[in-house]
C-alpha cells in the first residue's frame, strides 16, 4: 500500500483477508477468494469441525452460487446426497394432504439437493488447503484503521489483515463490534433435530416428508443420502431454555409428539439420545448496512433466518460469489464492500421478511391451508400468478 495514499487497493492477489467462522459460508467464501487468486485465513473458534447433527437442503440459486465457485464441487455434493424428486405434505395423523413433484432441476438447471451437514463442511473443507484453517481461534474483538485491520483472538493471539470478514454466525462477534445490536430474538419455538441411519416403509429414497400439526407443531423428515434421514421437528414454546441431558430431551420430543403417526413414533424411538440437538430457534431484523471500512459480514452473521425456506446456507453461498467477484473487479476495498452490500441487502431482506412470516404462519392453527396456498403460488406461471393477484375481490364482512 502506498504511503500517500493509505485507501490504494493492493493488487487483489496481495490483499490479506481474515475470515472469522469455519462453518459453511467461512469456507465457501474462502473458496471463493481462492478462486480469485486472493488468499485468505480462515479462524474457527472451535477445536476440530466435529459433525453437526443436521441435514440441509441446497436449492438451485445456492447449487448455482457453488458451481460458479467450483463445478467439480457440486458434482461431489450430488454423489454425497440426495436428489430430492418429490415432497410429500402429510397431517400429524398420516393422511396425505398433498405431493409435490419436483421439476427445480429442469426450470432452474440444479436440483434440489439433500445432504448430511457434516459431508457439505468436509466437501467444503477438503477443498481448501489445510493451512489455512486456523481451528481453536475465538475471536473477541478488532480494531481497523485507514491501513488495516487488527484482529484480537482469545488466546492473546493477533493478526493483522487489509479485510476482515465476519462468517461467525448467528451469534457474531464481528456483528456486535461492527453494529452492536444485541442479542438475536427468539421466535417462540422449540426444535430437535437428528441424522439416523434409518428405514422404515414410509419413507421413500429421494423424498422429503412434512407433516403439519394443527396445534403449532411440525415435524420433517427428509433422505440427506448414504441410507441417512435427517428428521426436524419444532412446537411452539414460550420458554426457550434447554434441557440439560440427552435423556431428558428425547422424553421431552417423545411426549411433545406423542400420537402422531408413523414413521414420527419408530424414527424417535430409534434415535440415539446422545444424537438428539435441541435449540431455540432464533434470527434478527435485517440490516440496512452491513459493511464499515475494511470489515464486512457473511452468511448468518449478516442475514440469519428462521429455518423455514431452507435459504440460510443457500444465500450464505451467493454472498461467497458475489463477495469474490466484487473484490475481484473493485477498485478499492471500499468500492468492493460496497458493491457487495448493495447487491446483496435488498435480496436478503426480502429472503428474512418471507422467512420470519411463513415461518410464524406454519405454527398457525390453519398452519395446513398457509401451506398448501404456499405450495400452489410456487407452482403458479406467471400468468396464473397475475390472475390470482389481480383476482382480488375485496370480501364483505
Ligand atoms: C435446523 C436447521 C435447519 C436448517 N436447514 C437449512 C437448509 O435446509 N438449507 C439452508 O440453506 N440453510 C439451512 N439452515 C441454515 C444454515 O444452517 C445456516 O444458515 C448456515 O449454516 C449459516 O452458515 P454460516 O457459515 O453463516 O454460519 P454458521 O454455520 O453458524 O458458522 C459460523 C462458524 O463461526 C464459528 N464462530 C462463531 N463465533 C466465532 C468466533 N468468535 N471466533 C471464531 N469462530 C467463531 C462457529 O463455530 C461456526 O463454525 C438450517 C439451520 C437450522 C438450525
Amino acid at each position: 500500500m502506498s504511503e500517500n495514499n493509505p485507501r490504494e487497493f493492493p493488487a487483489a492477489s496481495s490483499l490479506k483477508v481474515a475470515i472469522i467462522g469455519a462453518g459453511l459460508g467461512g469456507l465457501t467464501v474462502a473458496l471463493a477468494l481462492r478462486k480469485q487468486g486472493i488468499e485468505a485465513q480462515v479462524y474457527e473458534k472451535a477445536r476440530s469441525l466435529r459433525p453437526v447433527g443436521a441435514g440441509l437442503t441446497l436449492f438451485p440459486n445456492g447449487l448455482n452460487s457453488l458451481h460458479a465457485i467450483d463445478a467439480g464441487l457440486v458434482e461431489s455434493l450430488k454423489s454425497a446426497g440426495s436428489k430430492g424428486c418429490m415432497v410429500n405434505m402429510k397431517k400429524s395423523t398420516g393422511e396425505m394432504i398433498m405431493q409435490n413433484p419436483l421439476t427445480l432441476e429442469e426450470k432452474y438447471g440444479q436440483p434440489m439437493l439433500n445432504i448430511r451437514w457434516s459431508r457439505l463442511q468436509e466437501i467444503l473443507a477438503s477443498a481448501l488447503p489445510p493451512d489455512i484453517i486456523h481451528l481453536n481461534c475465538r475471536c473477541i474483538a478488532f480494531e481497523q484503521n485507514d491501513k488495516g485491520v487488527e484482529v484480537d483472538f482469545e488466546d492473546g493471539n493477533k493478526v493483522q489483515a487489509d479485510l476482515l470478514i465476519g462468517a461467525d454466525g448467528i451469534n457474531s462477534v464481528v456483528r456486535q463490534t461492527l453494529i452492536g445490536d444485541g442479542s438475536p430474538r427468539y421466535a417462540g419455538r422449540l426444535s430437535w433435530r437428528a441424522v439416523v441411519k434409518y428405514r422404515h416403509e414410509l419413507l421413500h429414497p429421494d423424498e422429503s416428508t412434512f407433516m403439519i400439526g394443527s396445534e403449532g407443531k411440525n415435524f420433517t423428515l427428509i433422505d440427506v443420502g448414504g441410507g441417512y434421514i435427517f428428521w426436524s421437528a419444532g412446537a411452539l414454546s414460550t420458554d426457550e431454555s434447554c434441557l440439560q441431558s440427552a435423556a431428558e430431551v428425547k422424553s421431552r420430543v417423545l411426549e411433545v409428539f406423542a400420537g402422531w403417526a408413523e414413521p414420527v413414533q419408530s424414527i424417535l424411538e430409534a434415535t440415539d439420545a446422545n444424537d438428539i440437538v435441541e435449540r431455540p430457534i432464533y434470527d434478527r431484523p435485517p440490516l440496512q448496512s452491513w459493511n464499515k471500512g475494511r470489515v464486512t459480514l457473511l452468511g448468518d452473521a449478516a442475514h440469519p433466518v428462521v429455518p423455514v425456506l431452507g435459504q440460510g446456507a443457500n444465500t450464505a453461498f451467493e454472498d461467497a460469489w458475489e463477495l469474490g467477484e466484487c473484490l475481484s473487479h473493485a477498485p478499492s476495498i471500499e468500492a468492493a464492500l460496497t458493491g457487495y452490500e448493495n447487491s446483496r441487502i435488498q435480496r436478503t431482506q426480502v429472503i428474512q421478511v418471507r422467512s420470519a412470516f411463513q415461518g410464524a404462519r406454519s405454527y398457525d392453527p390453519d398452519a395446513e391451508a398457509f401451506v398448501r396456498s404456499v405450495i400452489e403460488q410456487a407452482q403458479m406461471n406467471q400468468s396464473e400468478f397475475e390472475e390470482w393477484l389481480y383476482n382480488y375481490k375485496p370480501c364483505v364482512f
